[in-house]
């Protein structure tokens, strides 16, 4: 049986068709599930009592448990428990334009990047597309608030569970649904390749963000093993490709890391690097956590960094940093947990 919340609305569609039902019906569902937000198919009481029956026998509805929530200044971290008493984490950063939600896309990460405490745990499973739906949900309901941003870019990598992932944003983009708007959402990947082509041929209106967070082969090796495999020539063809097909800007990520990758030098190679696509780099000053020697760079450091790439002529901005004292590093308040600390 599958969860209700896994379903699009042209899935439900295409199942109330082959059950001999009007579609209209699917529209009805999402109603309840994400407008009223119904806890129960008991609830949808303008659907008929033997659909009704018909949806307890095909779906289940089971929604996600928080099992642990860390406060501190504009944000709020969440760990929840899934069905399998798997665990992953999101994150409720509010800023002045809205509440934004990073969301996790896998139990774990295999992507290895050295930086990383999602990683330090290998990865167990894929997310649902549901599982992620409900991450908004819980958050919402748990804070009476509406979520208006989502970023993917808690434990995971997005397009190491593509289908899922592109399912969820249907389901939060959906005026029928959650009606997140596609400008509103960041899909973050390490530079799946073959995956970002296919996001490209799919007509995916999502905001795109790279982690880049090295300027070269040899650092962004060390820093990332995806690079081994995707080098940097390479993903930036394919952006220039993405950019041609959607006229879009891109987004990278640089974390800054002291002595490793935050030197004028590496400024200066990283804004050569970018030259000519239309895109903006986004400083993140480092998390640190204990199981990983990186340490952050000064904030003199990370302003120099700037004023390098500002120079150079690139689009740059500063990550404001969130929640250091609720363990914000991705992946921090998980590892911490199932190593039973
Ligand atoms: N796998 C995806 C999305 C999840 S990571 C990706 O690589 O983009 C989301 C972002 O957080 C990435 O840019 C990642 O490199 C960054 N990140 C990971 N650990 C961090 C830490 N300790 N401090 C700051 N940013 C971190």
């Amino acid at each position: 049986m599958r969860n209700i919340y896994d379903y699009t609305l042209e899935d439900l569609e295409s199942y109330f068709l082959s059950n001999g039902e009007k579609k209209f019906k699917a529209v009805q569902v999402f109603d309840w599930l994400y407008k009223k937000r119904v806890t129960s198919f008991d609830e949808m009481s303008n659907i008929k009592k033997d659909v009704i029956e018909k949806l307890k026998q095909d779906f289940t509805m089971n929604t996600i448990k928080i099992v642990e929530r860390q406060e501190d200044i504009d944000v709020v971290k969440y760990l929840f428990e899934l069905e399998d008493s798997m665990k992953v984490e999101g994150v409720l950063m509010k800023h002045d334009y809205g509440n934004s939600l990073c969301v996790s896309t896998e139990v774990g990460c295999n992507m290895g990047c050295a930086f990383c405490e999602s990683g330090r745990l290998k990865k167990k499973r894929n997310l649902s597309a549901g599982e992620m739906v409900m991450q908004i949900l819980a958050i919402e309901k748990d804070l009476s608030i509406r979520i208006s941003h989502v970023v993917l870019m808690g434990i995971g990598e997005p397009f190491d569970n593509y289908e899922n992932v592109i399912n969820f944003i249907h389901i939060i983009n959906s005026g029928k649904g959650i009606d997140i708007g596609a400008r509103h959402i960041t899909v973050s990947t390490c530079g799946i390749i073959p995956k970002i082509k296919e996001f490209i041929k799919d007509g995916n209106q999502v905001n795109l963000a790279i982690s880049l967070h090295a300027s070269n082969n040899k650092l962004r090796n060390e820093l990332m093993p995806i690079n081994k495999v995707y080098p940097l020539e390479d993903l930036m063809e394919i952006l220039k490709e993405y950019e041609k097909e959607t006229n879009r800007r891109i987004t990278f990520e640089y974390i800054l890391l002291d002595g490793i990758n935050d030197k004028e030098e590496n400024a200066i190679e990283l804004s050569k690097l970018v030259k000519g696509l239309n895109c903006y780099i986004n400083l993140i000053p480092y998390n640190e956590t204990s199981h990983i020697k990186y340490k952050k760079s000064s904030k003199e450091q990370i302003l120099k960094f700037y004023d390098t790439l500002k120079k150079n002529k690139v689009g740059v901005t500063i990550r404001r940093e969130f929640g250091s004292k609720v363990m914000a590093a991705c992946g921090q308040l998980r590892a911490n947990y199932e190593e039973g600390k």
